[in-house]
């Protein structure tokens, strides 16, 4: 299957993934994987075939998981307006908003309780003016009110500003932060890893489907 799709391929796609397929495998350089990022058609469904061939040899297995998790966007007001994103708004723009913390929690609440989420995402905009230990606060009641949930939270520019706003390092300002209920990066839940979880604690993971 994998040998007729790749036949399917354009000869300069085919040649990249018999590379990347060879034992002990060659790393591609990045003007090759952006080639493969352009693949169409008969290329794609090669660069598909060849994923999914890796992904078999590899500890990954055929059983993928997933967690139900809710994002919630606390703020749209941001100083950065960096351009990424299409909500933000400026402070003083009408349609600017800041949640109160009550209502971040009552989010991640709803989230748990009504549709089963074992995660909590909370990213938003950079509000000017903002105090610095916000985002302690918002984590930490959200800790306080669900301490089983993993609280996934602050992406790097925010973590960066709200070093900036309590005039501390970004390496003190990760350690408030985790203080306060910031989750560390989840395990990677596997076939393989589920034994030892078990072990340290529940898995988090609701579901687990059968990669077909
Ligand atoms: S920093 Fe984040 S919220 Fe602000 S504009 Fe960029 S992507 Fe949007």
């Amino acid at each position: 299957m994998l040998d007729r799709t790749l036949t399917q391929a354009t000869k300069s796609v085919a040649a990249i993934l018999d590379r990347a397929l060879a034992y002990g495998g060659q790393v591609i350089t990045v003007s090759e994987g952006a080639q493969l990022l352009r693949a169409r058609g008969g290329d794609l469904r090669a660069v598909a075939a060849a994923a999914d061939e890796l992904r078999r040899r590899s500890s990954v297995g055929d059983v993928v998981t997933y967690a139900v998790n809710r994002n919630i966007n606390f703020t749209n007001a941001c100083v950065k307006r960096c351009g990424f994103c299409a909500f933000s708004r400026t402070g003083v723009d009408a349609e600017a908003y800041l949640l109160p913390i009550d209502e971040i929690v009552r989010r991640a609440r709803e989230a748990t309780e009504t549709y089963g989420a074992t995660e909590v995402c909370v990213q938003a905009g950079l509000p000017p003016g903002m105090r610095g230990t916000l985002y302690e606060e918002i984590a930490a009641a959200l800790k306080a009110a669900l301490p089983r949930v993993h609280l996934h939270a602050f992406s790097p520019e925010e973590v960066v500003y709200g070093a900036r706003r309590s005039g501390c390092s970004v390496g003190a300002f990760v350690e408030r932060l985790r203080d306060a209920g910031v989750s560390r990066r989840r395990r990677r839940c596997r076939r393989r890893c589920r034994r030892r979880c078990r072990r340290v604690r529940p898995c988090t993971c609701r579901s687990v489907l059968p990669a077909s």
